[in-house]
């Protein structure tokens, strides 16, 4: 099946008012482009490196997530053109994303990563830390990053019924905030990721087809 067919099919599963993230990570130039004729705008990268070089390569009005783990180390290179940082997870990511926000003179929007997944691998924050960012003080202090909503991974199963539980335990934490983009939901199961009240989804492999 071609990008532009796949993209089209997902489209047409998805509520206008969600966010279609199409995660292009590891695929070519031209894979990015294909979509990219066929209306998509926002793409979704989890290296730092690959998306800086994609950034260059490609349209400008192309608005680049970062969906990955970042490292603080790394916030510099993306700082000038990053759209959205779906995978802050701790305080001194948000003041590193500030910092060079500043150096840009521009206002970066992040979201904070819940940890939902039973899974040891999953990077992310509990409500309760999630919920200590919100109210601190020293938030309000980082006048270049804008905390916009939350983003989160269900665990790598089979069993519908663990990740819709995952899911809407996020979409009730989320329920208790002001923030307004919820994150979550990949190929294999961002339906149940609308169901549970999800208005961004991140998908990769359902539009450009398998990584290896
Ligand atoms: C790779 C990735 C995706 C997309 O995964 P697919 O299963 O290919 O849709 C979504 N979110 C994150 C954080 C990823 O790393």
């Amino acid at each position: 099946m071609s990008i532009q067919h796949n993209l089209s099919k997902i489209s047409k599963n998805i509520p206008s008012e969600i966010t279609l993230v199409a995660v292009s990570k590891t695929k070519p130039i031209e894979a990015v482009l294909e979509a990219y004729k066929s209306g998509q705008r926002i793409f979704g990268e989890n290296k730092v490196q690959e998306m800086v070089e994609k950034h260059e390569a490609l349209p400008q009005d192309i608005q680049w997530h970062l969906i990955g783990h970042l490292q603080r180390n790394k916030v510099k290179y993306i700082a000038p053109f990053v759209s959205l940082i779906h995978g802050v997870d701790s305080f001194q990511t948000l003041e590193e994303i500030n910092k060079h926000a500043t150096k840009n003179s521009r206002i970066i929007e992040c979201l904070l990563q819940a940890k939902i997944a039973t899974e040891e691998s999953k990077f992310g924050m509990s409500f309760s830390e999630i919920q200590e960012i919100l109210d601190s003080e020293k938030l309000r202090a980082l006048q270049n990053i804008r905390v916009v909503g939350l983003m989160g991974m269900a665990s790598f199963t089979d069993n519908k019924l663990q990740i819709s539980k995952e899911f809407k335990s996020l979409k009730t934490f989320f329920n208790t905030t002001s923030l307004k983009t919820l994150s979550m939901g990949m190929s294999g199961d961002y339906p149940l990721a609308i169901e549970n009240g999800s208005n961004m989804v991140r998908v990769g492999s359902a539009i450009f087809g398998a990584r290896n």
